[in-house]
């Protein structure tokens, strides 16, 4: 640098003089450093807050972190531009004008929540199912779904049914824990890592970790199985061009190639697995594919050893992998692996069948199941560390099959997803890769029994009452469905109905349309918290924003009243009655709870907690210090003592320190009882505290002889039991064939008390299979391929989560405006260019964008970066923001309802699990000239922004010391000496009996 031209060091009268210039390399930036968990992305990373003054100057990554060690991604860095970003709400509000208008009264608090109470104190007093209460990327899930069971509304779920359930339900129901939040590869063992999919901002920084190691040692491969060439998948030894929702059938030829070369762990199949279990055969019989069980309920199998059918669950046995057996009263049955056997080596699954579908080539396919096989039966790693099986039996060491995977979305969002996650453990249960040295391992509190528990609660019968039970659960056969007599679903998202009896996380993209359509029936109160329900987290936006604005006959909103909280004004705060502030990550309490999705990892149980590192400077309050006020002012039972006192009058804090779930356990497990208790124990007064001290988290490291083969390990069997994790010291035996799954089955079979209505038979029957199979996905299979030609997907940006990234000033700068992206042959086929304008059309609507040519992608595929497209007036973004004049969001050309079949119209969903399947989407291009598509681009009017309306943009980096990031926290000490004897830390004078 020419230091003589440089604007800061203007013009000596000597020319020749040396300048020095003065540096304080060490300037005191920040005075004081706290730390928290990042909430910038689903990841839960570990961060330091930079204060001085009292106002956020930076943040960085805590370097003691268990879940990110120091590592920050440019959305972690970037939240204090979040954190003062001027879309924040700032004041309570009541719409005054039309929903969508987007014109409010600011009103007081007292005022809000006692219009809350008294609508929600109504409804509950009719009927609690009429309240409909759905939040988002909701972090204290363990809270809010509570909280519903206390009102008694069965009604609720959370941002799962949209984005994950596919992978959670097939793992849970398989192998008793799920990749992503309950497993993780041994990136420091694995030989070999094959990554399905992935959505950038789940487990974000451990993968970045894991693979910076993976690479690092030099002796590992990976694999990354993608129809798009973006992120990690950048920088894998090879990268597999699949055509969108064909994983499940690579996954399957996979299989075929192994079975029929032989290559499989025998021993670990019939250790761990119920493949020696024996299926009874008896075509037409009420139990035809049960599991055949002796007298004490235990399931069967053949030894070898006796000659004899013997306990499946017995040691010392021999178990039969194949061939038919007596059962001694007339009855045959085969073992599950037999089933399993005939299935893939069928030539339906050879490479040749499904390579031309799939779009890899058969020799890759070969090539691929060679290699895995080879990873795992020739390069066997060990652990030299003693353990005890859950029979007692005593092994010198772990050994391992260096294998691992990650599968996330796209598989999670297709309709086939729930059996190609089944399918994907299969693979890895007979490469014997499941919680070994260098495999994919479970992290705590999982596994967990199969099938899961606890089973779903559903409505009260008496008006006023609480569930008994949790809203969301595992349903363990028919008996457990919310169904009246007639079959019709009882909740409004029909979760847990015929339609989709699995849907362990709601259907939440079904939710709106079901509350406005009156099916199955009407509701009072939408009530929904972090969830942008009128853009990106529905699909079909034109029709939702129709939900939400449409009136009856009488010229009332079908949709009666809509309660809204968030800390941004999104693009569904205009379409809410009543909007409650919401602070950011930066001003509240939260617990990253093992009653929920805590921050373990394979060695040890983890979870954590934010503290408030500075306090609101606007007129808003924690969501969940709101919703326990609530509880209060309805008497929620849970929430109230007897005499109608708050059971928390601190709030969350309160809550998260002194709540049990059960006797001993409660959010938190870290520091219980006088401090030294873990997992289970009385409450702490001072447990807070301990988790600032610690840095906001707590890990409880496993004992070395409990970190591996959990499913069958003694000493993590008993230790799981001893935390409140299992209920039981049983092993988990992974269950490949699914007698849950059959159950359904019979039952569209017209056996058991509790039957599918005849229109929903031939559909349960159908994909309620106890093995894995593959399908079409349902829009595929829908739609002339031939008009629909291209397959339509999203990435994740890394550095972008859902809305809250594209307000961001300093996120905004990497990318303003998404396109799509197509590869050069097609678009040389389509005569497009790069930056040529195209409709991108589906069967059910259209949305406009500006093309890139890209080779990183399945030439049959085009994809865009989600979450970019905003709409105008929104976000406090200028009205001529790249996000919402050149960006685009695919979901308007999304469908949330299949083509009707049968008269019968379902979801755009997995037919197990309900899972939203928006990877699903075909579409078709057609070049536009410019004008035209600015024009159609603008289609969607912007929201006139009222003057309750938050202003910006905010520059970048420009106003921020300027703009103020919030007053000093209360230190926990000070809130502490509130909560004894004080009310409300608030002074509002509101708490107490009001229902
Ligand atoms: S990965 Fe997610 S949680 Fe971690 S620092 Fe980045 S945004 Fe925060």
């Amino acid at each position: 640098m020419n230091f003589l031209h440089h604007t800061r060091y203007p013009m000596p009268a000597n020319p020749f003089s040396t300048i020095r210039e003065t540096v304080d390399v060490t300037p005191e930036v920040a005075g004081e450093v706290k730390t928290t968990t990042c909430y910038m992305c689903a990841c839960r990373c570990g961060i330091r807050v930079h204060l001085r003054a009292g106002q956020v100057r930076y943040i960085d990554g805590n370097p003691d972190h268990p879940v990110n060690r120091g590592v920050l991604c440019a959305k972690g860095a970037a939240g204090i531009m979040n954190h003062t970003s001027p879309a924040r709400l700032t004041k309570p509000l009541l719409r005054v004008g039309e929903r969508g208008e987007g014109r409010f009264r600011e009103i007081e608090w007292d005022e809000a929540l006692d219009i809350a109470a008294g609508w929600l104190g109504e409804t509950r007093r009719r009927d609690p199912r009429g309240l409909a209460f759905f939040t988002g990327r909701d972090q204290s899930q363990s809270l809010t779904g509570w909280w519903a069971a206390q009102y008694g509304t069965p009604n609720f779920a959370a941002h799962g049914g949209f984005c994950s359930v596919n992978i959670a339900a097939g793992g849970l129901y398989t192998v008793g824990g799920s990749f992503w939040e309950f497993g993780e590869p041994d990136f420091e063992r694995t030989r070999y890592f094959l990554m399905f999919g992935v959505a950038e901002d789940h487990d974000s920084n451990p993968l970045k970790i894991g693979l910076g190691m993976l690479k690092s040692r030099g002796n590992a491969r990976f694999v990354s199985v993608n129809p798009v060439r973006t992120g990690y998948s950048a920088i894998a030894d090879e990268w597999i061009a699949i055509r969108p929702g064909t994983d499940g059938l690579l996954v399957m030829a996979l299989i075929h190639e192994l079975l029929r070369a032989d290559r499989f762990d025998g021993d670990y199949l019939v250790r761990y697995t119920n493949a020696p279990w024996l299926v009874i055969d008896d075509p037409g019989a009420p139990d035809d594919g049960l599991i055949a069980r002796d007298a004490d309920g235990d399931p069967l199998c053949f030894d070898h050893a006796s000659g004899a059918l013997a306990k499946a669950n017995g040691i010392d046995i021999s178990p039969a992998l194949a061939g038919a057996r007596a059962l001694g009263d007339g009855r045959r049955a085969v073992p599950a692996f037999e089933l399993i056997a005939r299935r893939y080596l069928d030539a339906a699954f050879s490479p040749d069948s499904v390579a031309e579908r799939c779009g890899v080539p058969a020799d890759t396919i070969r090539r691929l199941a060679a290699e895995i096989a080879a990873a795992a039966f020739e390069s066997e790693v060990t652990v030299e560390q003693p353990w005890t099986d859950w029979a007692g039996r005593r092994h010198e060491r772990f050994i391992g099959r260096p294998v691992s995977m990650h599968a996330m979305r796209g598989i999670s969002a297709h309709s086939n997803g729930f059996h190609t996650t089944r399918a994907l453990h299969l693979l890895q249960a007979l490469l014997g890769s499941i919680d070994v040295p260098g495999g994919w391992r479970f992290r705590p509190p999982f596994p967990r029994p199969i099938p899961p528990a606890p089973k779903p609660a559903g409505p009260a019968s008496v008006p006023g009452a609480s569930l008994g039970g949790m809203p969301l659960g595992f349903p363990t056969g028919p008996e457990d469905l919310l169904v009246e007599a007639d079959g019709t679903a009882r909740r409004i998202d029909q979760a847990y109905g015929w339609e989709y009896p699995l849907a362990a996380h709601g259907l939440m993209h079904v939710m709106l349309r079901n509350a406005w359509a009156g099916d199955p029936y009407k509701v009072d109160v939408v009530f929904m918290y972090m969830a942008n329900m009128a853009w990106n987290s529905s699909m079909a936006i034109a029709d939702t924003i129709g939900y939400l604005t449409d009136r009856d006959e009488t010229g009332q909103y079908r949709i009666p009243r809509i309660i809204y909280s968030d800390a941004f004004w999104s693009e569904t705060v205009p379409y809410a009655d009543l909007v409650l502030p919401d602070t950011t990550y930066l001003e509240r309490w939260d617990a990253i709870s093992l009653l929920d999705r805590p921050i373990s990892h394979a060695d040890g149980a983890g979870d954590a907690i934010r503290q408030p590192v500075v306090a609101p400077d606007r007129d808003v309050r924690p969501f969940q210090d709101v919703l326990i006020e609530l509880g209060v002012r309805l008497a929620l039972p849970g929430l109230t003592r007897e005499d109608g006192a708050p059971r928390y009058p601190g709030g969350y804090p309160d809550y998260l320190a002194n709540h049990e779930r059960a006797p001993g356990v409660g959010p938190l497990a870290g520091w219980r009882g006088d401090g030294t208790a873990q997992g289970r124990g009385p409450a702490n007064p001072d447990q807070l505290q301990r988790y600032i001290d610690n840095g906001c988290y707590w890990t409880g490291e496993l004992a070395p002889e409990a970190r591996f083969m959990k499913h069958a390990n003694r000493a993590w069997l008993d230790h799981a039991h001893a935390m409140g994790w299992s209920p039981s010291t049983d092993p988990v035996v992974f269950q490949l064939y699914s007698e849950t799954l059959q159950k359904f089955r019979l039952a569209a079979r017209g056996h058991g008390s509790k039957l599918p209505p005849e229109a929903h038979r031939e559909r349960v029957e159908t994909y309620f299979d106890p093995l894995p199979f593959w399908y079409p996905p349902f829009e595929e299979d829908a739609i002339e391929a031939t008009d629909f030609p291209l397959h339509a997907v999203t990435q994740r940006p890394m550095h972008m989560y859902h809305s809250w990234g594209g307000q961001n000033a300093w996120l905004r700068q990497i990318t303003s405006e998404n396109r799509l992206h197509v590869h050069p042959r097609t678009a040389a086929g389509l005569g497009l260019a790069d930056d040529d304008w195209v409709r991108i059309q589906s069967h059910h609507g259209e949305v406009v964008g500006q093309v890139r040519l890209m080779s990183g992608v399945n030439p049959d595929t085009v994809w865009t970066w989600n979450a970019i497209g905003k709409r105008r007036g929104a976000w406090a973004l200028d009205s001529d923001a790249p996000e919402a004049t050149r960006g685009f969001l695919l979901n308007h050309a999304i469908a949330d309802l299949l083509p009707a079949r049968g008269g019968l119209r379902y979801a755009n969903a997995d037919p197990v699990t309900g899972q939203a399947a928006w990877y699903d989407l075909r579409v078709r291009l057609e070049k536009l000239g410019a004008e035209e598509a600015m024009e159609a681009a603008r289609a969607l009017a912007a929201f006139e922004t009222g003057p309750t309306a938050p202003k910006g943009p905010l520059a970048h980096g420009k106003e921020i010391a300027d703009r103020p990031s919030g007053r000093p926290a209360v230190e926990f000490s000070e809130w502490l000496s509130q909560r004894d004897g004080a009310p409300s830390r608030r002074g509002d004078g509101r708490r107490g009996h009001r229902p």
